[in-house]
């Protein structure tokens, strides 16, 4: 029997054991690992989309088997690589093999169930019901479109099976398609054309022209159009008289088309050639070395990473480099493009759905052999891969928040080892993790100490807003940052200030009452947003207008707190007039390529002040900034996080390092409450090496990470008490499978509590060796699938990024 084993997709009945089917004869020869496929499922035999994990062409089975019912690839598009990783990446991140799977793939592949209504045996059924119908037997059908009334007939047909419900699978994934023309004559047979139409004929002469001098070339018919000034009316009279075969073909849609210039090569100063020869004497000999590459801000890592992809390209390998999220560092895509043209393909979340299968496909077909790309990148489908690096490795963003809850480190290592090819870790200031494995030994640290040309670092000050509002009574903007705001206008120097905001910053509060406003679905305030006049929720969307008065006393002594960016700017425009603001944040980037736009004119010096949240810290490199100003350094310091240290310090060295990056020297304030924070005081010295010996020490004592592994384990409902005992009954469970040695924190409420109408419970595991952990693990994940078909889900979070 021709048997192939299949990884479904069942919602809320997912397992990681794949289904055997049996292979129709017509598909035998199509058939291969790594398809996507539709098969029956269940009793009701009910279409669903999966991958062929195994093929058996003598297998033999026990009891009745289902057949495939349909391909949907003709070539595969997982590699036995990628197919491997899914499995491992399951049991590593306690997620289903094919969720791991479709979060490899474009999202257009997702094949999508459409519900349809069919109708079996039209007799004897209302007229109402027949009309849904129309002419067909067969209907799309959304059980929300219709009244209850129709509904309940529906159901009752069901049962008398005069209806059915189906579903149809439809595949997402479509290339675009253009017409493109091929001359099917030879230059003698239009030579002798020519002398036959007549004189006035002048778009057919034209044509004839274009066969005689390109007459083996295929090309598309807009450029025909375009570049051979011929109207389609003609093209279309040439095809009909046969001169030209017109055909539709596959075409790449390119974001980037034309955009780019190109970049040379730079002569390496001695410390990145140092950091290039070690890099790229691992790719050499197919050693899979972790390399840590610890490089101040401004110490030119983006150059020792564009030529240790180079030396990989010249062996004939591919290259894959990651970055933290790409539309927030245009800068970095204009310089690897620039470098590497049209090798290069881009992966990441500013691309349409259509754009993104472009660029996969290209690296697919071995197109593309440079990758550059956010989180999602790392499962890009490149062949002898020779080199990957991520950059910024210590950001947040590389963890994904929903199962699977891998971490792209992870999965570079799985891929450096599976490849045989280096794995370059870079950042100004590295996680704890990867700094504590480079000092074991387990990674090779390679430092950059210096910044480009020995520039120095710019000179950081703290500010006290305690004294500031005492003094002066200002919040947003010390004495001391406007004047140095003032005084860099006069020079024409540019300034970017960065306001530190985590969403619950603005908000609006009764003074006679303290009533605040919160979300009705969530437990949180609204926020405040000048440019709609709502309060919206960052979590739900859910939006109202702001009140006039409390909606809890009736007083209308309402006050506006916190800072968010409208309301700085706006401020900020009243204290310095004349001065041109740009502001960045997400709502003023929500259209795709404001990003761009912005930082373009920031950089044109279309602006003095570039004006932003933490989107602005990264990766920006305009040599005419010479004063950056934090203007809250605290937000991040008081969330109920274990990171909340190591986030504010790496935050502040970051934006810091935009400073003076070119001749002019620069300076940086940091307006703060809490002045004397080890994080704050370590970062006004930019001092990474103390920073990490002092929080190293903080978390030996707590026992926190990297000395204790951790996991977060949570259940929501829109019931809080059952979330709450489904979380007492899972840590009955592992206190009883547990040593003494693992330490449980909860059950507990997490942070946010009410989240979309659903409350939240979990508990944070921390242990060091626990050899029963895993199959715990597993076991709740298998176990507890069943309640979500009635919506009370269990997650387990291992590495949890934070604990709120
Ligand atoms: P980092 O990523 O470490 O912050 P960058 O790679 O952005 O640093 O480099 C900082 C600046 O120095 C950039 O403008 C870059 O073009 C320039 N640069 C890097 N390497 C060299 C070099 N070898 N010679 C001259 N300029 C360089
Ligand atoms: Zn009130
Ligand atoms: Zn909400």
């Amino acid at each position: 029997m021709n048997l192939a084993k299949v990884i479904v997709d069942v919602p809320t009945m997912q397992t990681n054991e794949p289904y055997t089917y049996l292979v129709p004869d017509e598909l035998n020869d199509k058939l291969q690992k790594g398809m996507r496929v539709i098969v029956p499922f269940g009793n009701g035999g009910r279409k669903i989309q999966g991958i062929v994990w195994d093929i058996d062409n003598n297998g033999t089975f026990d009891g009745e088997l289902k057949e495939i019912s349909g391909l949907l690839d003709l070539d595969p598009v997982l590699n036995t690589e990628l197919l491997d990783m899914s499995k491992w990446m399951a049991e590593k991140t306690y997620s289903f093999q094919i969720s791991c799977i479709l979060t490899m793939l474009p999202s257009v592949m997702r094949a999508k169930y459409q519900k349809q209504l069919v109708l079996n045996d039209s007799s004897e059924i209302d007229d109402d019901i027949l009309a849904i119908f129309g002419d067909d037997n067969v209907v799309d059908f959304d059980v929300d479109e219709y009244p209850a009334s129709v509904l309940k007939k529906i159901i009752q047909y069901r049962k008398e099976n005069k209806l059915s419900v189906e579903y149809k699978v439809s595949d997402g994934a479509k290339a675009k398609k253009i017409y493109a023309i091929k001359p099917n004559l030879t230059t003698e047979q239009a030579k002798e054309e020519l002398t036959k139409v007549r004189k006035n004929s002048k778009n057919l002469i034209k044509i004839l022209d274009f066969i005689i001098n390109h007459n083996d070339k295929e090309i598309a018919q807009r450029k025909l159009v375009h570049d051979f000034d011929i109207p389609e009316a003609a093209i279309k009279s040439a095809v009909d008289k046969g001169w030209f075969a017109r055909f539709l073909q596959e075409e790449y849609r390119n974001p980037y088309q034309g955009k780019i210039g190109t970049n040379k090569p730079l002569k390496l100063n001695d410390d990145q050639q140092s950091a290039v020869d070690r890099i790229s004497a691992a790719t050499n000999r197919n050693q899979d070395t972790v390399f840590l590459l610890e490089g101040v801000t401004g110490s030119g890592k983006t150059e020792v990473y564009l030529q240790s992809i180079q030396k990989a390209l010249e062996l004939g390998k591919t290259a894959l480099m990651l970055v933290p999220e790409i539309s927030l560092t245009p800068q970095m895509v204009k310089r690897v493009k620039g470098r590497f043209g049209n090798r290069v393909a881009m992966l990441h979340s500013g691309l349409s759905n259509g754009e993104k299968y472009d660029e996969w496909r290209r690296v697919n077909n071995g197109e593309a052999d440079v990758v550059v790309g956010a989180r999602s990148a790392i499962f890009a489908p490149l062949d002898n891969i020779g080199i990957i690096i991520m950059d910024e490795e210590h950001e947040a963003s590389y963890k994904q928040d929903d199962s699977p809850r891998y971490h792209t480190r992870d999965v570079a290592k799985w891929r450096a080892s599976f490849h045989n090819c280096p794995l370059v870790l870079g950042s100004a200031t590295p996680s704890l993790e990867s700094r504590a494995r480079a000092t074991k030994g387990v990674y090779q640290l390679i430092k950059l100490p210096h910044r480009i040309n020995n520039q120095s670092l710019p000179e950081v000050r703290v500010i006290d807003m305690k004294e500031e509002v005492k003094n002066s009574g200002q919040e947003d903007f010390s004495s001391e940052l406007l004047s140095a705001i003032n005084n860099r206008l006069q020079k024409h120097e540019q300034i970017v200030l960065m306001l530190n905001r985590r969403g619950y910053s603005s908000f609006v509060m009764c003074r006679s009452c303290g009533f605040v406003l919160h979300c009705p679905n969530c437990d949180i305030s609204l926020t405040l947003h000048m440019d709609s006049r709502t309060m919206k929720c960052h979590y739900c969307g859910h939006e109202e207008p702001i009140p006039n008065k409390c909606k809890n006393c009736g007083s209308k002594k309402i006050r506006y707190y916190g800072t968010g960016t409208q309301k700085v700017q706006e401020k900020l425009q009243s204290l310095v007039p004349n001065a041109r603001i740009l502001r960045m944040d997400v709502d003023t980037t929500r259209r795709k390529g404001s990003h761009e736009r912005i930082l373009q004119k920031f950089g044109n010096g279309e602006a003095d002040i570039l004006l932003g949240t933490q989107m602005i810290a990264k990766g920006l490199d305009f040599p005419n900034v010479t004063l950056v100003g934090v203007l809250n350094a605290d937000t991040s310091l008081d969330l109920p996080d274990f990171r909340s240290s190591e986030r504010t310090f790496n935050l502040l060295t970051q934006v810091s390092g935009r400073a003076g990056r070119a001749e002019k020297k620069g300076l940086v304030y940091i307006q703060t409450f809490n002045p004397d924070h080890y994080a704050i005081r370590l970062a006004q010295r930019q001092d990474y090496e103390l920073f990490y010996r002092k929080e190293m020490n903080v978390r030996h004592q707590t026992n926190y990470p990297p000395y204790y592994f951790t996991v977060k384990i949570s259940a929501s409902d829109v019931n809080e008490a059952k979330a709450a005992a489904k979380m007492y009954e899972i840590a009955k469970i592992l206190k009883a499978k547990l040593s003494d040695q693992a330490i449980m924190l909860g059950p507990s409420p997490s942070s946010i509590l009410k989240l979309k109408n659903k409350y939240y419970y979990q508990i944070i595991i921390k242990y060091k060796n626990e050899p029963n952990m895993k199959p715990c693990l597993e076991y709740i994940l298998n176990h507890y699938q069943k309640d979500a078909q009635k919506g009370l889900y269990v997650n387990i979070d291992p590495d949890p990024l934070n604990f709120m």
